[in-house]
């Protein structure tokens, strides 16, 4: 789209992110401070997620710096980018000053040259073509390891599929566009988002608005200009700059609430609903109006059920039965069983982490630095352990931090089965949360027999994310969950739901069955700072998503009930 009188072509919020990539990208191969660097990629990741225009921005001469993550320096060059039409100085200098290698990257901008280089060396490769094709064979993933693999794979092809704690950060400034810029008088985000799925491939929004044609052409000027990808009469489908799809639904008032059950149940509960006999559509044609979710769920005369129960399970026979469970909120949660502190690998002292759980209204904090074997994570030898179980009672004892210290550690559970402390410093514990960080790909009878023979340990209160997966970066390990789930019940041993978001680990479904044999689950955050509490939420999610109540949550408990539970 060209300027009138030959200016420079409008620039979409995209494409000014794609060139503090490629500046951040060729930072990094010069060793610039890697501060400055990561700056860089975070003001990319703000520029790509604002709706307003950053072109038109420039034009009108506004402040960049009031767009968070954005300093004067940075928005020196976001000027410069607007008012080359897509060049940057500095960027073309360090071009012309690369390697043919590194200069070859140059469309890939997320790519980490220095890993490529690794990969080209490995593999005896020079060209993305050929690391594409090596990616897409799988020798990639196999020679050098799935983070790596993962990497490429990212920086190749920006997946349409995120974590929830992204879309956490996407769904707000859309809402404020289509609120503020497309004249829609409602929004609510629906479908797998509201649901707080842990992967979100598409975002849906329900909008309530007069015309919909009128907010459809709008929103195409999302962030300067979005992609359509299809649009009929009553929805759009968009592709984000991130790669996800944005889905815009059109929802008249009188009917909201029913529009909202339609836009977020899972198609299997939408299913489950229709073959129950609830007719959504009668209702729709009828002349009644439906304007909130309780008034349809009231006419249909079941319970009113929270979006996240809505998956197809059981969900729909016991709304009408009157039997949903009453699901656990964060403000059940009495205390955190899972941090670290500078001790092995955190950033916060006991006393810093201590001073966030008491602000947040905890009663306890249990600390789970990593055990002795642990090297990468700085695990903590035997003798500084009881130096902290000495440090933890002298805290306790002074009675100044507001809330109650637990004497904790993260043992790792060795290839054998046995835990990475003696029994003898075990035993000065209050309870533990042990977890597999080695030999994930042991097999699965071996990992599930490894697992049950540290159950056998008395010592063994939690299992720790207890399938090891990492979402969009890799599977759990393979075990035999069934088995370990009756092992844990009879030896009175726990699971965690690790809420950090990259994990959220036990997955729903296993969260449920688990419950359902009669084994409490912990909701831990595995905070490695204390910001990482606030993780707590995204575990609440996925409690709630498996039906769990507070009854069924070891941290919901006060800690005297707690420790007559944790102890065998
Ligand atoms: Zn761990
Ligand atoms: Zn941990």
């Amino acid at each position: 789209m060209a300027r009138p009188g030959g200016a420079a072509p409008t620039l979409s919020n995209a494409e000014i992110a794609k060139v503090l990539l490629g500046l951040a990208q060729m930072l990094a191969v010069q060793r610039e401070n890697p501060f400055k660097v990561r700056a860089y990629r975070r003001a990319a990741k703000a520029i790509a997620n604002t709706g307003e225009s950053i072109d038109e921005l420039v034009r009108r001469g506004a402040d960049l710096t009031d767009i968070p993550g954005i300093g004067t320096g940075i928005a020196g060059a976001i000027r410069e980018i607007v008012e080359g039409g897509g060049a940057l100085s500095q960027l073309e200098t360090l071009r012309a000053g690369a390697d043919q290698h590194t200069a070859g990257l140059r469309d890939y901008p997320l790519l980490d040259p220095k890993r490529v280089q690794r990969i080209y060396k490995k593999l005896g490769i020079s060209s993305v073509r050929e690391l594409k094709e090596r990616l897409e064979s799988g020798d990639i993933g196999r020679l050098m390891g799935v983070r790596m693999e993962h990497h490429v794979r990212q920086a190749l092809s920006p997946g349409t599929e995120m974590q929830l704690y992204e879309a956490d950060q996407i769904v707000p400034p859309i809402k404020e566009f289509l609120i503020g810029q497309c004249g829609a008088d409602r929004v609510e985000a629906a479908g797998d988002y509201r649901r707080r799925m842990e992967i979100i491939r598409q975002v849906s929004f329900l909008v309530q608005t007069d015309d919909f044609e009128q907010v459809v052409d709008a929103f195409s000027r999302y962030g300067g200009r979005i992609t359509l990808i299809e649009a009929d009469t009553a929805s759009a489908t968009f592709q984000h700059p991130s790669g996800l799809r944005v889905r815009i639904t059109g929802g008249p008032a009188r009917l909201w609430g029913l529009s909202l059950i339609v836009a977020t149940g899972s198609e299997q509960h939408l299913e489950n609903l229709q073959e129950a006999g609830y007719d959504l559509l009668a209702l729709a044609r009828g002349k009644a109006g439906f304007k909130t979710e309780a008034a349809v769920y009231r006419k249909l005369g079941l319970e009113p059920i929270p979006p996240e129960l809505r998956e197809g399970h059981d969900e729909v026979v016991r709304a009408a039965a009157g039997r949903l469970p009453e699901l656990i909120t964060t403000a059940d949660i009495r205390g955190e069983l899972h941090t670290h502190t500078v001790a092995s690998d955190g950033t916060r002292t006991i006393e810093q982490m201590a001073e966030v759980a008491r602000r947040r209204g905890y009663e306890y904090l249990g600390i789970t630095d990593h055990s002795q074997s642990l090297k990468i994570a700085r695990g903590v030898p035997e003798v500084d352990l009881w130096a902290q179980i000495r440090c933890i009672d002298q805290l306790n004892d002074r009675g100044t931090l507001g809330v109650r210290i637990l004497k904790s550690a993260e043992v790792d559970i060795l290839a054998d089965g046995r835990l990475d402390y003696s029994d003898a410093v075990l035993n000065e514990l209050d309870y533990t949360v042990c977890s597999i960080h080695s030999r994930f790909t042991l097999g699965r009878t071996a990992q599930t027999e490894r697992i049950m023979r540290a159950m056998d340990n008395r010592y063994f209160t939690i299992l720790g994310h207890p399938t090891g997966r990492q979402l969009l970066r890799r599977p759990g390990y393979e075990v035999d969950f069934e088995r370990i789930v009756e092992h844990a019940r009879k030896n009175g041993c726990f699971f965690e739901i690790n809420s950090n978001p990259d994990r959220l680990d036990l997955s729903a479904a296993n969260a449920r069955r688990a419950v359902e044999a009669g084994v409490k689950i912990a909701i831990n955050t595995d905070a490695h700072s204390a910001g990482e509490l606030d993780f707590i939420t995204y575990g609440v999610d996925q409690a709630r998503r498996a039906g769990l109540e507070s009854r069924s949550i070891l941290n919901c408990l006060a800690w005297a009930e707690l420790q007559r539970l944790v102890r065998r």
